[in-house]
C-alpha cells in the first residue's frame, strides 16, 4: 500500500522560490571583479534569475543542454546557478585554473553551448574561443560600461544586457527530479578528466543534509562567506543551503588573500566560512601579524585536504572560532563526513576533544561508508585497522558522464554498488573516520588537483629524459607541490632549470614542478608500475628541506 502524501519533485528552483518568499529582504553581498562591493537581496536574486532564465532560453539553450561558467564567487554566478538549473539546463562550472588545453577538452566533452565568464578570465576565453567545438555564445559577466573596448571574441554578449532585455514574468518549469542539474569535472589519476553529473534530487537531498546542525550547520541567523570556489563542487553546496535556510551570503570574488578576506569578515559581520586549509593559512598569517581578532566569526568549515591540527588549535584556542573538519569528494556532491563532537565528548579535556575534531568526522545521514581490505571484505570499526574507504548514498556518483572509465562501482555480496573513494582510512567505534593515506597519486596544491601523469608525460617528451615520476612533496604554503624524479637517458646532459623551462607553455604555470631530483633508477612494482609510495617516502620532504 502506498502512502497518501503529495508527489512533489525536489527541484533546485524551489530553493529560490522559498528564499524569495520567506527571506526576500536577506542580503547578498559581493566583492565584484570591477573592484566595488555590490549589495542585493534574495528578492533581487530571484527576479534576476528569472530574467536570466528567459535570456538563456532566447540564446537557444534547450533543456538538458550544458551552460558553462568561468567565474568567481559572486551574485551573477549565483544567478546562473538558479537560472540554468532551474529552467532545466545543466550548469557546468569550469575550473579557470586549468590549462587552456584542458578547458577545451572539458568544454568539448561536456558539449557546452554557452560560456559565461568573469572579465578576469577574458584572456583565457580568448585563448580557447576559436578552439572549442560546441560553444556558440560567449557572455561577459559585467555591465555595458565594463565591456572590453575590443575583443577577439566575435559577437561577445554582455550579462547585464541579457538581464535588461527580459522581464521577470517567468514560471519555473516542473520536471522529473532525477533530471541533471549541474556538472563538475574531476581530474582523474589516469586518463582524461571525468564529469560528475548531479541531479536536482541529489542536490536537494545533499542540501538538506549539509544544513543540519551536525554537518555544516547553516541557519537564517548566519552570515556565510564561502571561500571555497563555486567552480569547485558547487562551493560544497553552500549556494543552495544558503537559499534553503535564508542565510546572508557574502561573496569574496577574486579577493582571496588574508587582508581582503579579513576586511569582508569584519565589515559584513560574517559568522561562518568554508574553505581549504591553504586559504586559512593566508588569513591566519594576516590576523596574527596584525594582532587582530575576529569579532563575529563563530565557525569555519575546513576540508578538501586534511586540516593541520596546529591550524585547528589556532582557530579554536586563539580566536574562539570553531573548526568543522569535513571530508568529501566531487563524486559525493561533495560532503560525506563532518567532525562534530557527540554529547559524550563534551566533558573530555581540550586535547581529547581536539583528537576527535582532527579526524575527518562521522558520516552525515544519507552517506553509508565502510572500509575494506585488499580482498574486499569489510574491516572492523576499531579506529586502528585501515582499509580502502567505500561509500554509497543518494548524492554519490553512480557512473561518470558519458560512461567515462566504465562502471566505477564495486558490488557487495547483496549486489549493491559502492563507490571506492581512493582514500585509505580507519573508522572508530563511534563512526569517526580518519584518512591515513590516499591511494591516488594526484598532487593537491592549495586544495586543487594537479595530475601527476600529465606532468610526467611532458617530462618524458624531453629528449634527454628516460623516465619521470611526479610525486606530491610537502610544501609549507601550498600543502603539496609537484616534485619530479627523473632518470636521464644514458650519456644525456640535462639540468634542473632546463627541464623546468621545458614546462613553459605546455601546462598551466602553477602546475610546473617546484624542483627536479635526478636519480639512477625509479623503483618498479611487479606489473611494471612506478612505486610512487616509495618515492614519496624518500623525497616527500625534499621541498621542506630546501626551506
Ligand atoms: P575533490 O574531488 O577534488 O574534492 O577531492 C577529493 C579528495 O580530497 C578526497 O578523496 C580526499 O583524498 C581529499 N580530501 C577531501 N577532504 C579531505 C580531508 N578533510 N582530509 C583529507 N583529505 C581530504
Amino acid at each position: 500500500m502506498n502512502g497518501l502524501m503529495m508527489q512533489q519533485p525536489l527541484l533546485i528552483s524551489s530553493l529560490l522560490v522559498h528564499a524569495e518568499r520567506h527571506h526576500g529582504d536577506q542580503e547578498i553581498v559581493s566583492r565584484r571583479v570591477e573592484g566595488d562591493i555590490h549589495r542585493c537581496t534574495y528578492r533581487d536574486l530571484a527576479s534576476r534569475s528569472r530574467r536570466m532564465a528567459k535570456a538563456i532560453a532566447a540564446l537557444g539553450v534547450k533543456p538538458g543542454e550544458r551552460v558553462a561558467t568561468l567565474a568567481w564567487n559572486g551574485y551573477r554566478h549565483m544567478e546562473l546557478y538558479y537560472a540554468v538549473s532551474g529552467s532545466g539546463g545543466v550548469l557546468h562550472t569550469l575550473n579557470p585554473r586549468l590549462h587552456p588545453d584542458q578547458v577545451v577538452y572539458i568544454a568539448d566533452h561536456a558539449e557546452d553551448q554557452v560560456l559565461f565568464f568573469d572579465m578576469t578570465f577574458l584572456p583565457l576565453v580568448e585563448a580557447v574561443a576559436g578552439r572549442v567545438k560546441t560553444i556558440k555564445k560567449f557572455v561577459a559577466m559585467t555591465d555595458r560600461a565594463h565591456m572590453p573596448k575590443e575583443s577577439k571574441i566575435v559577437g561577445l554578449l554582455c550579462f547585464e544586457d541579457l538581464v535588461d532585455a527580459n522581464d521577470d514574468h517567468f514560471e519555473w518549469p516542473t520536471f522529473d527530479e532525477n533530471q541533471a542539474s549541474s556538472l563538475c569535472y574531476t581530474s582523474g589519476t589516469t586518463g582524461n578528466p571525468k564529469g560528475v553529473l548531479y541531479s536536482h534530487r541529489s542536490t536537494l537531498l545533499h542540501t538538506f543534509a549539509i544544513a543540519l546542525p551536525d554537518a555544516l550547520n547553516v541557519s537564517a541567523r548566519d552570515t556565510i562567506l564561502p571561500v571555497v570556489p563555486m567552480f569547485h563542487v558547487n562551493a560544497w553546496g553552500l549556494p543552495y543551503a544558503a537559499c534553503m535556510m535564508g542565510a546572508k551570503l557574502v561573496f569574496p570574488g577574486p579577493g582571496l588573500d588574508g587582508k581582503s578576506l579579513y576586511e569582508l569578515f569584519e565589515t559584513e559581520r560574517v559568522t561562518v566560512s568554508a574553505g581549504v586549509p591553504t586559504v586559512w593559512q593566508g588569513l591566519l598569517g594576516y590576523v596574527e601579524a596584525g594582532g587582530l581578532k575576529f569579532s563575529t566569526m563563530r565557525r569555519t568549515v575546513i576540508g578538501g585536504s586534511a586540516c593541520p591540527p596546529a591550524m585547528m588549535t589556532a582557530f579554536q584556542q586563539r580566536y574562539d572560532v570553531q573548526v568543522i573538519h569535513a571530508w568529501g569528494m566531487t563524486e559525493m556532491s561533495p560532503v560525506g563526513t563532518a567532525a562534530i563532537l557527540k554529547g559524550k565528548h563534551l566533558d573530555l579535556s581540550p586535547e581529547e576533544r581536539m583528537a576527535v575534531q582532527a579526524t575527518q568526522g562521522r558520516a552525515v545521514y544519507g552517506v553509508d561508508m565502510k572500509i575494506v581490505g585488499e580482498d574486499g571484505a569489510a574491516l572492523p570499526w576499531d579506529g586502528k585497522v585501515s582499509g580502502e574507504l567505500l561509500v554509497r548514498g543518494p548524492w554519490i556518483i553512480q557512473t561518470y558522464f558519458k560512461g567515462e572509465g566504465g562502471d566505477p562501482l564495486v558490488k557487495d555480496d547483496q549486489g549493491r554498488g559502492w563507490f571506492p573513494t581512493g582514500d585509505v582510512a580507519t573508522i572508530d567505534p563511534d563512526g569517526y573516520m580518519h584518512i591515513t593515506d590516499r591511494s591516488k597519486d594526484v598532487i593537491k596544491s592549495g586544495g586543487e588537483w594537479i595530475g601527476s601523469i600529465d606532468l610526467e608525460n611532458i617530462a618524458m617528451a624531453h629528449p634527454a629524459v628516460a623516465m619521470a615520476a611526479c610525486i606530491a612533496a610537502l610544501h609549507a604554503k601550498w600543502d603539496e607541490r609537484p616534485l619530479l624524479i627523473v632518470v636521464k637517458k644514458h650519456g644525456a646532459e640535462l639540468t634542473r632549470d632546463e627541464l623546468i623551462k621545458f614546462f613553459e607553455g605546455r601546462i598551466a604555470k602553477w602546475w610546473t614542478p617546484d624542483d627536479v631530483v635526478f636519480v639512477d633508477a625509479i623503483p618498479l612494482g611487479a606489473t611494471g608500475k612506478m612505486l610512487k609510495n616509495r618515492l614519496r617516502d624518500q623525497y616527500g620532504k625534499h621541498l621542506l628541506a630546501q626551506g
